[in-house]
């Protein structure tokens, strides 16, 4: 081994190894895997599930559906929830009720999780790739306005891509572990431009922005409550608005576009199944009673995250923005460059302590269905790919 490989080995291993007497101190030892995100049935799931089964009301439609979406609403501050089989299905519905075309162009985060990508080609959009910004991970506002400057111009009330002739129709701004993105850059950017602005926040439920709940500044939110969210229905989702005639619209389509009769079917256009079943509402209102207990505790665990972390060279906790309070969804640790070099022998040495880590999802113009999408340059994201570890983040843990 020549002198350079030698110190970079050692490196790797001091720092992985201070890594795990980290999470140790945090989390203690594990004699079993701790998860990356279980969930937490602690309230009155078990007495809601059984009121389903024992009146029959298990399915699609029932007063815990009714009661979700309201609680819903009054937790987020929306004027409207609507409740959804998942969170994908939720950003399917955003993309159709923000009228998005086929042949359109919708700018996606290329740091998100694939649904935020397919949503767009549901609806027969191209998903067009943008970059992120390191205080957040949310989309960089900035970078995406000059590079709107060179390739797009303001025709009438469209975004036309001067070098596709598409209309960019939406942007759609996720909040990345429950870290509020800069959401007033990102609407003041989405005005000058002619874009419909959507969140999703799928992973920032109890996460605020300036005091606002996130979901409440873009036209349509989407939320998940799949088993690894912050809350859960076992799979479920609900998209969020202000706006009472888009909750109606998304209603209609999620229920087969069934035109209200005392007993005909008539469907007055292609509408979805996508109802959340009474069984899984049963569940989620138990968990929304108990979800800023959780948000607290979850906060708690992360306060000790970024004690433990802040003193170690080449790494950092990522806090929340200023200006934000985030659930913590997953804590996240950021290998300062070159220790990203050693990121698999963090993730190999903190998996074998019994710790689940896991690095964040590959980029979506990586993957091979994306791979012809327009992007912006990607330099931001790109880092984050290579130097971002999750590390167990349970409400739980913080006992
Ligand atoms: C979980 C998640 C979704 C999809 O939610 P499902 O309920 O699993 O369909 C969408 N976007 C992001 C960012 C997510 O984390």
């Amino acid at each position: 081994m020549n002198p350079l490989d030698a110190t970079a080995a050692m490196t790797g291993s001091t720092l992985a190894g201070n890594i795990v007497a980290a999470v140790t101190d945090v989390l203690g030892h594990a004699p079993t895997m701790i998860a990356l995100h279980e969930p937490e049935f602690a309230g009155r799931e078990w007495e809601y599930v059984k009121d389903c089964i024992d009146t029959g009301w298990v399915s699609s439609v029932g007063a815990y559906v009714d009661r979700f979406e309201r609680d819903l609403a009054a937790f987020t501050g929306c004027a409207r929830a609507v409740a959804t089989s998942n969170g994908t299905a939720a950003l399917h519905m955003c993309l159709l009720a923000a009228g998005v075309q086929a042949g359109d162009e919708v700018l996606v985060p290329a740091l998100t999780f694939v649904a935020t990508a397919n949503a767009a080609s549901y609806v027969g959009a191209v998903p067009h790739f943008v970059d992120s910004e390191t205080r957040s991970l949310g989309v960089d506002a900035p970078g995406l306005d000059s590079y709107l400057s060179d390739i797009a111009e303001v025709v009438g009330d469209d975004c036309v891509n001067r070098r596709t002739g598409a209309v960019i129709r939406c942007l759609v701004v996720m909040h990345v572990f429950g870290h509020p993105a800069d959401l007033d850059a990102l609407d003041a950017l989405a005005q000058r431009w002619k874009l419909t602005l959507i969140e999703d926040a799928a992973e920032s439920l109890g996460s605020y922005y300036h005091g606002r709940h996130t979901g409440n500044v873009g036209r349509l939110a989407a939320l998940s409550f799949n088993g690894n969210k912050v809350v859960t229905t076992g799979g479920g989702g609900a998209v969020l608005t202000n706006d009472p005639e888009l909750s109606r619209r998304v209603k209609h389509l999620t229920t087969t576009a069934r035109t209200s009769h005392r007993w005909n079917f008539l469907h007055d256009e292609v509408g979805y199944n996508f109802r959340l079943p009474n069984i899984n509402a049963a569940l989620g209102c138990a968990q929304l009673e108990r979800l800023p207990s959780m948000v607290e505790r979850k906060r708690v665990l992360a306060n000790r995250y970024r004690e433990r972390i802040a003193p170690l060279a080449g790494v950092r906790f990522l806090h929340e923005p200023h200006g934000t309070r985030s659930n913590f969804w997953l804590n996240t640790l950021i290998l300062d460059t070159p220790a990203e070099a050693e990121r698999d022998t963090v993730l190999a040495a903190l998996n074998d302590a019994g710790y689940m880590s896991r690095p964040v999802w590959t980029l979506m113009h990586k993957l091979p269905m994306y791979t012809n999408c327009p992007r912006m340059p990607l330099p931001v994201a790109e880092r984050l790919e290579a130097s971002v570890i999750n590390v167990p983040s349970s409400a739980k843990l913080s006992d």
